[in-house]
């Protein structure tokens, strides 16, 4: 009788055990509502690269409520992050999604955009924007499909259905003011900021990385990414949200994007204009204590030397 009761109590410890690690495991991913200023949020996503569990929503997005709805920037890679989105704005306004603009070209900042407009919402974007996505769709779900398995099954590319021509569009949605401008190219071309002049707040997308080291990859534009930086910076903006990392200031901005492209695009240069090869280049740069802090340093930053390099040497 003991025995037996030993190895119920066994079994069922096992089976408390294997419950536990199923929830700890099954612990949802949570987009963090981050509010930078009256009726203004980003919703900051993961700072580690995509997984399934975080649906590709390694980046940060934002909302602003209106009287007359939710402007949404940004969709997230997938319609399940899509929804993850709506639910997680609807913990702080009852107010439903009105418009999406979308200012991003790299896949997690659109590719849930069919989610919304399944919905009915308008989707706004810069027609060189459009242009970008529809450049890079077919990497991006040819990647979506290795990192998420059969989450990336669902993700059908919709395109904005208000797509406004030229490098600088003002909206006027629910009574808030909206610029959306073209700064130049950066990490992937077409990338637009939206802007908020009466508020001083600019949504800057993947032209700024906080809190992690910037990205430079074959299609990005190092030299023009810095100048696009620098447009950015001439706003003034009382108030950065980045398409990584979290909500700041124009100096953290600056300091975590702005300085490491000065320092890419002023060392490389001077590095070509001193005949250095590109081994030599990346070694003699390969310390930079001054950009240690940025999360995955050390993955990237021998990367973006080499691939600066390569981009400064060919237009040379
Ligand atoms: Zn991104």
């Amino acid at each position: 009788m003991q025995a037996t009761m030993n190895s119920k109590n066994f079994r069922f410890g096992w089976l408390v055990l294997l419950i536990g690690l199923w929830a700890a495991s099954a612990q949802a991913f949570e987009l963090l509502p981050e509010q930078v200023d009256d009726n203004v949020w980003a919703l900051v996503g993961e700072i580690r690269g995509r997984t399934p569990e975080n649906h590709a929503l390694n980046n940060t997005l934002g909302f602003v409520i209106t009287p007359k709805g939710v402007i949404l920037i940004g969709s997230g890679a997938t319609p399940t992050g899509a929804a993850l989105i709506e639910r997680t704005i609807a913990k702080v306004t009852d107010q439903p999604i009105r418009w999406l603009i979308d200012i991003g070209a790299q896949d997690h900042h659109w590719l849930g955009n069919s989610y919304f407009a399944a919905k009915g919402i308008p989707i706004i974007a810069l027609a060189r924007t459009v242009a970008a996505q529809k450049a890079h769709v077919d990497d991006h779900l040819a990647r979506l499909k290795q990192v998420l398995g059969e989450e990336a099954d669902d993700v059908h590319p919709v395109y904005a259905n208000r797509v406004l021509e030229g490098d600088r569009a003002e909206l006027n949605l629910g009574r808030i003011r909206i610029e959306l401008i073209w700064p130049g190219n950066g990490h992937f071309p077409g990338d637009a900021v939206a802007w908020l002049p009466d508020r001083g707040i600019v949504f800057a997308g993947d032209f700024v990385f906080n809190d992690r080291i910037l990205g430079v990859h074959p299609f990005s534009n190092v030299v023009e990414w810095r100048q696009a930086f620098e447009r950015i910076a001439a706003l003034h903006p009382r108030i950065v949200v980045p398409g990584h990392g979290h909500p700041g200031s124009l100096a953290k901005a600056q300091r975590d994007t702005g300085d490491y492209l000065d320092f890419l695009v002023e060392k490389v240069g001077k590095a070509l204009e001193d005949w250095k090869d590109l081994g030599e280049t990346t070694d003699a740069l390969d310390d930079a204590p001054q950009f240690q802090h940025l999360k995955f340093y050390k993955r990237w930053h021998r990367t973006n030397i080499n691939r600066t390099y390569l981009q400064m040497e060919a237009k040379q």
